[in-house]
């Protein structure tokens, strides 16, 4: 296809907005799936991502339009990841598009991932064209809302395209709006080949798929091409385009995206960002901005029954065959025995990653508490990273120590906002600015990572009723007076409980997790102490008493069966359990001793 017939573009909403439901309705109007082909929402592939309403990979369709100008143009839409931790995936894909419609609903306007959404699409130069959605519910004020647009981002909303993705009102309008509005892509066809890696995942019987950008040259079918980043030289055994399905094409050329196999093994040999040119004649320089992404959060994920173990490093194999952020190695803890210390793109990647193995494996799993990365200087002068609480040095050989930070933008209805200042305020937050937008405010906050990743966002949640929306991005690093609390039950260390905290916050952190852990673990036949600790000082502490009666003497006498019940309903707990030294503690003490209400 020649350029001026091509355009690219991506579509930005907050969760709930209706994305994916537009994307579905463009794809079906124009015939490129025929409607009893049409399952519900093409784009968001995974069970996870459908549940919760977010797209982790960065899917993409070629469909063929036919303008009102009597022309035919091919229109691929990159359906972008959803969700702060994918933040570069979101930018690169960003940068394989000239045009983004910026999708709002209508009953409800401008939201913070919208915002970071849009800013990311500012950045790569898109042209943007607004759409209000949900125009068929009552609730729908579109003049208040295009003005919120105006005000909050700053961009024209006169023009914003009225739609409703569900009875397809307005979608004719969004296609023109795209061919007419949006860019046609530029790219030179002789120059060498210059194609960026956009996103890539396994597949069980093609082995690794590559989503290209192609910027410059053509690439074929046979043709051996190299990845800049490494130079690893690969085959290209299958070239095609997703219309959804995969499709293949003799060729792809420059403005178009597409996909290529080449025998790949493993994902983590196609990173997202990489340019992929050919093996001789191929470009001198790559294209600018490749960073491979690093994980930020860590924690250690050990099997509930240890005889899993082997299935859990299975699992987690497959799952790292398809997920180059993700990363693990072996971790053997006192307590918890073997297990993996695990590191993520953030809490979302960590909740995702420890659902499939819980569910599509079937292993039960103790999560350690989420750690981020600490710099720590020692006072001869050498610094490392700091992944686990478990490695710290001895504190007297530590000079000083630093952690990550983010800048926050969190946006809220004002009758919220009192709550919200309080929350940011109470995990460490500097407020940066303050404004407003209509009856909403917009607070941005810098605040440490590790105040963070716990419950920032459900505390979040639950304070504003579900109202609040938040975003973040990484700043960097500063020092500060952190320091280890560990946590003893009966008079032993468990490591997976070991947190890093503030010293000013550590006796108040301290006291609630040894009272939530009286509360969550159960009475045994003798009195067990639960103490947290910084170096060897106890800083807070409980009893949990001894237990007196056999739990089955509740039961009135006779009742066999209830007591039958009971005692199973014991050895299921028990299965969920894990042994420290004489105790045993359950599964959901791990993560609930560390929410902080
Ligand atoms: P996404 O998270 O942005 O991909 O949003 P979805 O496309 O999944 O839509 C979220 C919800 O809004 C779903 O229940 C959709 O059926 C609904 N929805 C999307 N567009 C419209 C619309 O135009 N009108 C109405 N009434 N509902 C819509
Ligand atoms: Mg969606």
């Amino acid at each position: 296809t020649d350029l001026a017939h091509i355009r690219n573009f991506s579509i930005v909403a907050h969760i709930d907005h209706g994305k994916s439901t537009l994307a579905d309705r463009l794809i079906q109007s124009t015939g490129t799936v025929k409607d009893r082909d049409m399952k519900e929402q093409l784009l968001d592939a995974m069970d996870i991502e459908r549940e919760r309403g977010i797209t982790i990979k960065a899917n993409t369709v070629r469909i063929d339009y036919t303008a009102d100008n009597g022309e035919a143009y091919v229109l691929n839409l990159i359906d972008t990841p959803g969700h702060v931790d994918f933040a570069y995936e979101v930018s690169r894909s960003m940068r394989a598009v000239e045009g983004s419609l910026l999708v709002v609903d209508s009953t409800q306007g401008v939201e913070a991932q919208t915002l970071a959404n849009v800013y990311q699409a500012i950045d790569a130069d898109h042209e943007i064209v607004p759409v209000l959605n949900k125009i068929d519910l009552p609730a729908s004020d579109c003049d208040r809302v295009a003005e919120q647009i105006e005000d909050v981002i700053g961009i024209d909303a006169s023009g914003a395209i009225r739609v409703s993705a569900k009875t397809g009102e307005g979608i004719h309008e969004t296609l023109e709006a795209i061919v007419n509005q949006l860019p046609p892509p530029k790219g030179d066809r002789d120059a060498p080949l210059k194609a960026m890696l956009v996103d890539s995942w396994y597949d069980a019987y093609l082995g690794v798929i590559v989503l290209v950008r192609i910027i410059d040259g053509v690439m074929k079918k046979g043709e051996r091409v190299k990845m800049m980043s490494n130079g690893s030289v690969h085959l290209i055994d299958r070239i095609g385009v997703f219309r959804p399905g995969m499709m293949p094409v003799d060729e792809l050329g420059p403005g178009e995206i597409g996909f290529i196999t080449a025998s790949i093994k493993q994902v983590r040999d196609t990173r997202v960002g990489d340019t992929i040119t050919h093996e001789k004649k191929g470009a001198e320089k790559a294209l600018p901005g490749f960073k491979p992404s690093q994980p930020v959060v860590f924690c250690g994920l050990f099997p509930v029954d240890s005889a899993e173990f082997e299935d859990l490093r299975d699992a987690i194999e497959k799952l790292a065959l398809n997920d180059a952020s993700f990363s693990y190695e072996m971790e053997t803890s006192a307590a918890l025995g073997f297990g993996f210390r695990c590191g993520f793109l953030g809490l979302l990647h960590l909740e995702v990653i420890r659902d499939r193995i819980e569910r599509e494996y079937d292993i039960d799993l103790i999560t350690t508490a989420p750690s981020v990365i600490y710099h720590v200087y020692m006072k001869d002068g050498s610094h490392f990273e700091l992944h686990n609480p478990a490695d710290f040095p001895d504190p007297s050989t530590i000079d000083h120590l630093e952690e990550p930070r983010i800048k926050a933008t969190i946006l809220v209805p004002d009758e919220f906002l009192g709550d919200v200042l309080k929350l940011c305020q109470d995990r460490r937050g500097i407020q940066l600015d303050l404004t407003y937008a209509g009856s909403r405010a917009m607070v941005v906050y810098d605040l440490p990572l590790n105040e963070v990743v716990f419950d920032f966002y459900d505390r979040l949640k639950s304070v504003t009723k579900g109202y609040a929306s938040f975003d973040y991005q990484m700043t960097g690093y500063r020092q500060d007076n952190l320091v280890k609390m560990s946590i003893l039950v009966n008079e032993e260390p468990v490591d997976a409980l070991s947190t890093m905290v503030h010293r000013d916050r550590a006796e108040t952190r301290g006291r609630a997790m040894v009272e939530k852990l009286k509360d969550l673990i159960p009475r045994h036949m003798f009195k067990i102490p639960i103490q947290a600790a910084i170096g060897g000082k106890v800083i807070a502490r409980e009893t949990l008493s001894a237990m007196r009666k056999d739990v089955t003497a509740k039961c009135y006498g006779g009742d066999a069966t209830r007591k039958k019940k009971l005692l199973e309903k014991q050895k299921a707990g028990k299965k969920k359990m894990r042994q420290f030294g004489k105790v045993d503690i359950p599964q959901e003490a791990f993560i609930s001793a560390l929410k902080m209400d």
